[in-house]
């Protein structure tokens, strides 16, 4: 069976795109992360597959379903929460498949990054405040590189988004005021798209505080950076809609008025 790799989406069963939508249907396994995926995103497989939850499971009993439907005809369907390129665990299982050599591929899905700054009608990018978006993590179990340091990645003062970090809130700001400044706006993203999802909002200097009160301990984003700030007058509007700016599909429109 070949196995596709199949990014869930956030958890918002509608967000997930067609192609996984219609390998859900086709599937004769399916294989999904319990603790994020939730099982009405498979609600229109074929009532014959087989699910397993991985949440139970470890990588040798994972690779050991790949490994035992080889040879069979059919598909096997991973799930994996948001987009499986970030803080998943798909590259162990597609070195698994290729020294096996068993067929893959990988669909992408909505990380919930991008549902969350959905969710809170927010663009990442803006232009005179930051051009760029640094996604990482705060220092846990997984060891960060050493250039990595958050207090490193803090200098560039850009659109920050912390995954798996929402339970160390006093080392991020250990590590982001001397950078960022205490009045940096930051918001907590808690489970966009399930029904218990929560938005938070407030400054860096009260992180630990607004995690606490609003008692969030885990599948939660942080976003950090000017970009949140409501002073629309903060930022520059895109050259790509400007009037005065010709691109590949339009001619600028030059006149007064
Ligand atoms: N590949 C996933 C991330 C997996 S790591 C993606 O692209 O989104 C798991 C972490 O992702 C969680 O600890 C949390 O920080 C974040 N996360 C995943 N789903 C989330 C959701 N629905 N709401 C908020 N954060 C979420």
């Amino acid at each position: 069976m070949k196995v596709y790799f199949v990014g869930a989406g956030p958890g918002d069963p509608d967000l997930i795109t067609v192609k996984g939508a219609d390998l859900i249907t086709r599937a004769d396994i399916i294989i999904y992360a319990g603790s994020l995926v939730p099982p009405e995103i498979f609600e229109t497989r074929n009532k014959t597959a087989r699910i397993y939850n991985s949440a139970s499971m470890n990588l040798e009993q994972v690779t050991a379903v790949y490994l035992e439907n080889k040879e069979k005809p059919g598909i096997i369907v991973r799930l994996h929460t948001g987009d499986p390129s970030l803080y998943g665990a798909i590259q162990e299982q597609i070195d698994f498949l290729k020294e096996n050599s068993i067929d893959f591929q990988v669909v992408p899905g909505i990380s919930s990054f991008q549902a969350a700054a959905a969710a809170m009608g927010r663009q990442l990018t803006l232009a005179g405040v930051s051009q760029s978006v640094i996604i990482t993590r705060a220092e846990g179990r997984t060891k960060l590189p050493p250039s990595e340091d958050l207090s490193i990645l803090a200098k560039a003062k850009t659109t920050m988004v912390l995954f798996l970090s929402v339970d160390k809130p006093r080392r991020i700001m250990e590590k982001l005021i001397p950078e960022y400044g205490e009045q940096t706006p930051v918001a907590i993203v808690y489970r966009v798209g399930w029904p218990q999802e929560k938005i938070v909002y407030g400054h860096l200097a009260e992180l630990d505080k607004l995690v606490e009160d609003n008692k969030i301990e885990r599948q939660a984003l942080i976003f950090i950076g000017n970009f949140l700030s409501s002073d629309s007058e903060g930022y520059e509007k895109s050259r790509l809609y400007a009037r005065e700016f010709s691109h590949g599909f339009r001619k600028a429109d030059n006149t007064d008025g």
